[in-house]
């Protein structure tokens, strides 16, 4: 196993099934930690505090920045949402794979902070009627809120190239074998620090 730990990121509309494919995996993949996120968002029927996000007040939110306590936070639908790095610093030294559901902001910034042991996963719906219908079919969120997922998957499906990987689930099985398999060579990825000891070890038996 990679001694550092390693980072996968899952990024897709809200409808795309991101959850629904991690709990398929989850006990395949070994040792691995989902980043619980922080968010101003109210918290909606059926999830938990603590299990889904930690939900906090927009001055929370705001003392956090300020403590510098996230590796990554954004705005998402006119909420604030964050990325605490205390437990993400700790999962990676126990050497784990690290799983975040984070927005197209989020993965642009823990790419510029973890790149060399980040692989990311874009998850779509195929088509976007297929996307209106899933999001008809949870009936949790008003048309406004539904209006402005749609809005913001738009915005999201322009930024795909910006991901390693293209995931879409049109068949839930068959996209659970392919997020299993990526899974498993994202905690392969050879950090920059292995990389870099190796070069020079390698040398150090050319002289
Ligand atoms: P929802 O409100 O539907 O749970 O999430 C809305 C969006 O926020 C999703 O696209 C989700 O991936 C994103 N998101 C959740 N947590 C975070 C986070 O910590 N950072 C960022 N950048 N996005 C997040």
């Amino acid at each position: 196993m990679n001694k550092s730990g390693a980072v996968l990121v899952l990024s897709g509309p809200s409808g795309a099934g991101k959850s629904s494919l991690l709990n398929k995996i989850i006990d395949d993949i070994g040792e691995c930690y989902f980043s619980i996120s922080t968010t101003t968002r109210p918290i909606r029927t059926g999830e938990e505090e603590g299990v889904h996000y930690h939900f906090v007040s927009v001055e929370e939110f705001k003392q956090d920045i300020e403590d510098n306590n996230f590796l990554e936070y954004a705005l998402v639908h006119g909420n604030y949402y964050g990325t605490s790095i205390k437990p993400v610093r700790k999962a990676l030294s126990d050497g784990k794979l690290v799983l975040f559901d984070i927005d197209v902001q989020g993965n642009t910034a823990v790419n510029n902070r973890l790149g060399d042991i980040t692989t990311s996963v874009f998850i779509t719906p195929p088509t976007l009627s297929e996307l209106k219908k899933r999001l008809a079919g949870r009936s949790t969120d008003s048309q406004e809120v539904m209006d402005g997922r749609l809005k913001m998957a738009k915005r999201e499906i322009q930024r795909i190239s910006e991901y390693d990987f293209l995931i879409i689930n049109d068949d839930l099985q068959r996209a659970a074998n392919l997020l299993r398999q990526i899974a498993i060579t994202a905690r392969m990825k050879t950090p920059n620090n292995e990389i870099n000891d190796f070069v020079q070890k390698w040398e150090d038996i050319e002289q």
